[in-house]
């Protein structure tokens, strides 16, 4: 199966249903914006749709509303969070997929990072 609207073992099906608290970005039908536990810059949240898709790999052309909302929402939430603008400033967006790709939470995200330099990674 693709995707599922909630898995009860997942970390962030669980953030998402308010089980485990978060700090919220943005929220809005289809998807949730929070800030990582562990920030590696500035500004570093997570964006996900609230359905349970694990990954980059199981999306289709079935996925392209979603995928394009939450492409078109990146750049404001990244300025809304304080990201410095383009293109002196700018943001990372990093989307893990599978062990060799680093993916330790199987439920699709993008890592937003940004603000200004040092990081601690990245
Ligand atoms: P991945 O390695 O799968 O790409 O990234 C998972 C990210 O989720 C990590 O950056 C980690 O800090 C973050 N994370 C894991 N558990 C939680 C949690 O319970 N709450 C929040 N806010 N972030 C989490
Ligand atoms: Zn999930």
């Amino acid at each position: 199966m693709n995707s599922t609207e909630h898995d009860p073992n997942c970390i962030f099906c669980k953030i998402v249903a308010k089980q485990i608290p978060s700090r919220p970005v943005h929220e809005d039908a289809q998807v949730y914006a929070f800030h990582d536990i562990n920030p590696w810059a500035p500004v570093h949240f997570l964006l996900i749709p609230k359905a349970h898709i694990p990954s980059l790999a199981q999306v289709t052309d079935a996925h392209a509303p979603l995928m394009a909302h939450m492409m078109a929402l990146i750049p404001r939430l990244a300025l809304q969070e304080g990201c410095n603008p383009y293109p002196q400033g700018g943001y990372r967006v990093v989307t893990n997929t599978g062990s060799e790709g680093g993916q330790e939470v199987h439920h699709l995200h993008f890592h937003i990072m940004g603000g200004s330099r040092p990081w601690l990674r990245g």
